[in-house]
């Protein structure tokens, strides 16, 4: 078992606490998951260590490079990992250089599930289904990984300062283990990595009752609703879970959330032509937000990512305007995403291994 899924765990102590603050040092400062980089464990001991307590339970088996720069390098990574049980998943790491600091930032998108049990319509990993939860080490790997290759592909002005929780699966559906990541990611002692909370996204379907646990975290970690329609027979299309938790009680919990914690809540809006990229759906939605102000909200329009074989096509450059257009002129702070990643088959929010899907086919 790996020494994340262990952490808090004390009884079967094979190794002195001072030990496990070192590897813990190891990991989460350098992440170093190689005992011949540690220079304070003897040898014998590092090397036991690693085999008892870091088995490679992610491994990258393939990455894919996308949205090059005009030197040729690339901006958008995905990889492809490996579990141990042979099942896989993704995560994609994003790259974006700031021309007015020596820094640039990279933004980790990673995954909480095999796979996802919550059938959208629209979604790559919908369409598998749920295979299982991620553990809480498979889900700090991502992270770890992330840092290690930031470094590799951008060098050491790269910072990894953003993480989204929007690659495969359901955040709320796996709670527990995101929780307790996002107490890792941010911890700043000895067990984390000491990422700010501010800079963390939890993506969610509007399981209001998840929302309502991830309002009770301490954490100020932003919250995400996947919107993607403003009335319920149309959400109802699109996503299953509308069925449970309706436009109202959703756009309600959100609200809740921005109440308690006093964070800009995020409505994803992926625009699907001719379906909810009318005129009325941008109407009806800023109404709808509109209810409760307008400075607890912000609306992401996303470019639907096409998934092949499916139904549904991105909306027009003009639709989108026009769409862009009914928000602002009704006060809503609205933004227009650039689809990361659209020349190695999606990115971000659209994650399904080609390997899955051949399978399925
Ligand atoms: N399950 C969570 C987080 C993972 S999905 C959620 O649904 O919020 C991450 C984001 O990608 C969500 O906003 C989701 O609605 C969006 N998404 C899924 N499929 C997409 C597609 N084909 N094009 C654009 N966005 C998509
Ligand atoms: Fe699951 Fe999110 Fe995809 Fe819906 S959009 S199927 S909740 S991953």
């Amino acid at each position: 078992m790996h020494f994340v899924d262990k952490i808090d765990l004390s009884s079967k102590k094979r190794y002195p606490d001072f030990r496990i603050k070192q590897l813990a040092n190891h990991y989460f400062q350098h992440y170093s998951v190689n005992y011949e980089e540690w220079s304070d464990i003897p040898q014998e001991m590092g090397k036991k260590m690693q085999q008892d307590l870091l088995p490679e339970i992610v491994k990258i088996e393939l990455q894919q490079f996308g949205d090059t720069d005009n030197l040729g390098k690339a901006q958008t990574v995905k990889n492809l990992l490996l579990l141990e049980d042979g099942n896989r998943i993704e995560s994609v790491l994003m790259h974006y250089p700031d021309v007015y600091s020596e820094f640039s930032r990279v933004t980790l998108c990673l995954s909480t599930q095999v796979g996802c049990a919550m059938g959208c319509d629209f979604c790559a990993t919908g369409k598998l289904g749920l295979k299982r939860n991620l553990t809480r080490a498979e889900i700090i790997e991502q992270v770890r990984l992330a840092f290690v290759d930031t470094q590799k592909q951008w060098g050491d002005q790269a910072r990894l300062s953003n993480i989204v929780f929007m690659g495969m699966g359901e955040p709320t559906a796996n709670l527990q283990n995101i929780l307790d990541a996002v107490e890792l990611i941010t911890d700043d002692k000895v067990n984390g990595f000491g990422l700010s909370a501010k800079n963390i996204t939890i993506s969610t379907v509007g399981d209001v009752k998840g929302i309502k646990a991830l309002a009770e975290d301490k954490h100020l970690f932003r919250l995400a609703i996947s919107l993607h329609a403003a009335t319920d027979d149309l959400r109802s299309k699109l996503m299953p879970m509308n069925k449970k938790y309706n436009v109202e009680q959703v756009l309600q919990a959100g609200y809740d959330y921005f109440q308690k914690k006093k964070r800009r809540v995020s409505i994803e809006y992926a625009l699907i032509k001719d379906i909810n990229d009318t005129g009325k759906q941008a109407q009806t939605l800023a109404n709808k937000l509109n209810r409760q102000g307008q400075n607890w909200v912000h609306v992401n329009l996303i470019p639907l990512n096409e998934v092949p074989g499916s139904k549904w096509t991105a909306s027009s450059k003009k639709q989108t305007e026009i769409f862009e257009n009914i928000l602002k002129e009704k006060g809503i702070p609205v933004t227009l995403r650039n689809s990361r990643g659209q020349d190695i088959d999606g990115a971000c929010g659209q994650l399904a291994n080609q390997k899955e899907k051949g399978k399925e086919s």
